[in-house]
């Protein structure tokens, strides 16, 4: 019998995990409260989906995440970025990559990420049930899990093991299924979000944007640089938001009210200003001072940040004073503006808190409390900043869950690769035979047969190493020219075709595992009638 697993939520998270473990042979069901399932991913990054990130040094990627960064290490050195641009590329969506880093579909639309993760779930034979809120779960004796749906009192749904990625908890609420099994909430705050500035000097300059401003929070001792946004209730923009990730709980403890200080010129300092100053004053000393903006503000802004500092709009650049050029200095390098609240940026928002880090094994992301119980996704206290982290976590966190239901016939696959005949047949040669057959001799000894993408992942998780270079070959190939047809679960003394294109270039990978302990023979043999000897080899294993 195939493992029964259920996955709760129908996101991204829960579609890596399940799309995996289905491609082990487990049996998946993911129920989704809601009539559609990936909601967010269709909406993310602005309807484009910023899948992830072009950092592709596990290590470096990790530091992006003010909740999450320790325990995100280890799962990114096994499924980093890079991997998730191979995923996507070997489900025929390519990635590419834009000036500041993030990562989209070449067709700028998350509809292709949400038809390839149907398209590759539906091949792995997930099932997915729509309407189905769980309502509570609980732990019977033999270990299994008992859900109960919303609406359905009569229905109860029993599996073998339970995987919730029910994304972000807005309200603890959300969280109420794994604390009835015993886990702690982080208590959950919002973040990413831009802040809210009743200057109305600043709101006449909606639209307007910097490549770089740096932004500071003296109360909660926060600081960031990078590019600014003003909007028409405040300012928002990566340098804003990386500070509403970072200081998520500090600005939730200040209520959202707080000084922030504006440096427009971060890449100068008050000297070098007013050298520039000086050389305006001699070069071009009868020109209004509002009409000869510093590089690189624009001139509505740096109209407004001269009136800010009390100059009139009639001064000469020949006419300022000391105190005039000090007060704009002032005003260039330190704004001071009061916020008052935070507004939901409506393109990003995620939520700080969730299921404790230190409850879970990051190794198998399974609960330390409660066995057979699994997290992926925003669930889990983790959250990045903006430009592709969230997603890259919950891709990260769902995949290495799913793959490693593997497990359940050995601790490690074999792989093999097949080898090659000596002789290729020509494409529309006689009686041309695509294919190699693959037999259990052992009886009725339970083998399991990994279909490709599942080895691809192997590979990727650097078994068989010395292979990697090889199969690395065949990257491309295996999304496209090979296709082994999907086998289920176990298979007795059964046999396998495994359908494919062959060319002189590649070997015939092959993953099985085997259960522990038992001992049996395999043999292929490539059927080609064309091909006067057909390859026989018999193989033991354990
Ligand atoms: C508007 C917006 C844009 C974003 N854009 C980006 C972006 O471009 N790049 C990026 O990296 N991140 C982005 N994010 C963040 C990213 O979307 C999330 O971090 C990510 O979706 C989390 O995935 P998840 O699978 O953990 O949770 P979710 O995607 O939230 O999925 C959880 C699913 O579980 C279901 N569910 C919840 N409770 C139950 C229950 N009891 N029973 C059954 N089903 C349940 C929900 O209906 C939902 O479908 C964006 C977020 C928002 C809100």
């Amino acid at each position: 019998m195939a493992l029964n697993i259920i996955v709760v939520g129908g996101g991204a998270a829960g579609f890596f995990a399940a799309i995996a473990a289905a491609e082990q042979g487990a049996d998946v069901t993911i129920l989704e409260k809601t009539s559609r399932v990936l909601e967010k991913v269709r909406i993310s990054g602005g309807g484009r989906c910023n899948v992830t990130h072009a950092c592709f040094e596990p290590r470096d990627f990790a530091t992006r995440y003010p909740r999450g960064e320790r325990a995100l290490l280890s799962p990114f050195q096994k499924f980093s970025a890079r991997d998730t641009v191979a995923w996507f590329e070997v489900h025929g969506v390519k990635l590419k990559t834009e000036r500041d880093g993030r990562m989209f579909p070449t067709t700028d639309s998350s509809e292709t990420i949400v038809h390839c993760l149907m398209d590759a779930a539906e091949k792995a034979g997930v099932n997915i049930r729509l309407n189905c809120a769980v309502e509570s779960v609980s732990k019977l004796a033999d270990g299994m899990f008992e859900l109960s749906l919303a609406g359905m009192a009569s229905e109860k749904i029993a599996c073998d093991k339970l995987l919730l990625a029910t994304g972000g908890c807005r309200a603890a609420a959300a969280g109420q299924l794994a604390t009835s099994l015993g886990h702690t909430l982080v208590a959950p705050v919002p973040s990413l979000f831009t802040f809210q500035i009743e200057a109305p000097w600043l709101r006449s300059l909606a639209g307007v944007s910097l490549e770089s401003a740096e932004v500071a929070v003296p109360a909660a001792k926060l600081r960031e640089r990078g590019p600014l946004l003003v909007t028409h209730w405040g300012l928002s923009g990566p340098a804003v938001l990386k500070m509403s990730a970072w200081g998520a709980r500090a600005l939730h403890t200040l209520d959202y009210k707080f000084q922030l200080l504006v440096n427009w010129l971060p890449e100068s300092n008050p000297e070098k200003i007013i050298v520039e100053f000086q050389k305006r004053r001699e070069a071009a000393g009868a020109k209004l001072l509002v009409n000869v903006p510093l590089f690189p503000l624009t001139a509505r802004l740096w109209e407004q940040l001269v009136l800010a500092a009390g100059i009139a709009r009639e001064t000469r650049w020949a006419a300022i004073t000391r105190a005039q050029m000090h007060a704009l200095v002032q005003q260039l390098t330190r704004t001071e503006f009061a916020v008052t609240g935070k507004s939901l940026n409506k393109d990003e928002f995620v939520t700080c808190g969730g299921v404790k880090l230190s409850e879970v094994n990051f190794k198998t992301l399974e609960s330390k409390i409660c066995p057979g119980l699994f997290f992926a996704g925003e669930l889990l206290d983790i959250d990045g900043i903006t430009g592709g982290f969230n997603f890259q976590a919950a891709w990260t966190t769902g995949l290495l869950r799913g793959r490693r239901w593997r497990l359940q016939f050995s601790d490690e696959p074999i792989l093999y690769l097949l080898p090659r005949p000596r002789r290729f047949p020509q494409e529309g040669e006689a009686g041309f035979h695509r294919g190699v057959e693959l037999k259990a001799a052992d009886g009725n000894a339970p083998v399991h047969f990994a279909p490709a993408m599942a080895l691809h992942q192997r590979v990727e998780d650097g078994f068989q190493r010395d292979s990697v270079q090889r199969i690395a070959g065949m990257r491309h190939g295996l999304g496209h020219d090979v296709q082994q047809r999907r086998v289920d679960g176990v298979l007795g003394n059964g046999k396998v075709v495994c359908e494919s294109a062959l060319n002189d270039e590649i070997n015939l990978p092959v993953a099985l595992s085997f259960a522990p302990g038992c001992r049996i023979m395999l043999s292929w043999t490539w059927t080609f009638p064309v091909s006067p000897r057909p390859s026989n080899r018999r193989c033991s294993t354990f």
